[in-house]
């Protein structure tokens, strides 16, 4: 079964999701991708990975994640924010948080638990 993830990383944290995706490159493989736009900018210039892209996170991109989750099209959500700096899209993250729990799915805001959440989607 292909699941649906989407990756979204911060400025200061997209190194660090590039870096996960090229660790996690195969078993992404078997996904279907999507990210907001300049991280799926940079995953796909970093990776063979082909992703959805949608609006860049400040224009909208994390909305239109959310709306995947309400209408019970996203698996999970690997969210890799920066927590030591404020964002002018603060209300869209929280919404795209708040709505990844009404809708019970799993949603990764470190790698720590992006690894967990990809091992729980791909056991072997
Ligand atoms: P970006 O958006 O991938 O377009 O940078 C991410 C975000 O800031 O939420």
């Amino acid at each position: 079964m292909s699941y649906r993830i989407a990756l979204i990383a911060h400025d200061r944290k997209k190194d660090d999701l590039i870096e996960f995706a090229q660790a996690h490159e195969e078993t992404l493989l078997e996904a279907d991708l999507l990210a907001t736009g300049t991280t799926g900018k940079r995953l796909m210039e970093a990776t063979d990975l082909s992703i959805d892209r949608k609006e860049s996170g400040p224009l909208g991109g994390d909305l239109q994640i959310g709306a995947e989750v309400a209408d019970g099209i996203c698996d999970a959500i690997i969210f890799l924010r920066d927590p030591l700096r404020a964002q002018p899209h603060e209300p869209d993250i929280s919404a795209l948080l708040r709505i990844c729990d009404v809708h019970d799915v799993p949603l990764a805001t470190n790698v720590a638990s992006a690894n967990h959440v990809l091992d729980g989607l791909y056991p072997d």
